[in-house]
């Protein structure tokens, strides 16, 4: 299973950056052959979203899906018609220490997620929704 979540909004554009693989180091050596990245061709191509987008472990993902009052899923849509309320929340959160504490203690407590992480990735996640409205397209993550 995959570690981490993306929030993205539904075909959001994108530009593929050719760049060299890290196994180069910096085009110093020869690819290695085996490289599970480029697999000996010493250049990978790195997706460069053009849209805001937001990437976090399952466990945070999670937690912030309770915040956003959305399934706690390891794949998902939200529906352009329910983006409003998603936002609202999102907004209620970040004006709101109680309700961002309610994710970063009790049961919830994961090493390296506190107030700063939970209010950052709110805004985060702010920026993926209301890019969605401005667009009109669903958000999905997975
Ligand atoms: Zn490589």
């Amino acid at each position: 299973m995959q570690m981490s979540i993306t929030f993205q909004v539904d075909e959001a554009p994108y530009e593929v950056i050719t760049e060299r693989c890290l196994c180069t180091h910096e085009g110093e050596r020869e690819p290695w052959v085996d490289c599970s990245s480029c697999k000996g061709s010493g250049k990978e191509d790195m997706r460069l979203p053009l849209y805001p987008e937001s990437n976090m472990a399952n466990s945070n993902a999670f937690a912030l899906m309770s915040i956003m009052n959305i399934t706690q899923e390891y794949c998902g849509v939200v529906d352009i018609t329910d983006i409003p309320e998603v936002i609202r929340n999102l907004i209620f959160a970040i004006n709101s220490p109680r309700t961002r504490a309610t994710i970063y203690e009790a049961d919830y407590l994961v090493a390296g997620r506190d107030d700063d992480y939970v209010y950052d990735r709110c805004q985060d996640l702010l920026g993926v929704f209301r890019k969605a409205i401005e667009v009109q397209r669903p958000v999905f993550w997975g």
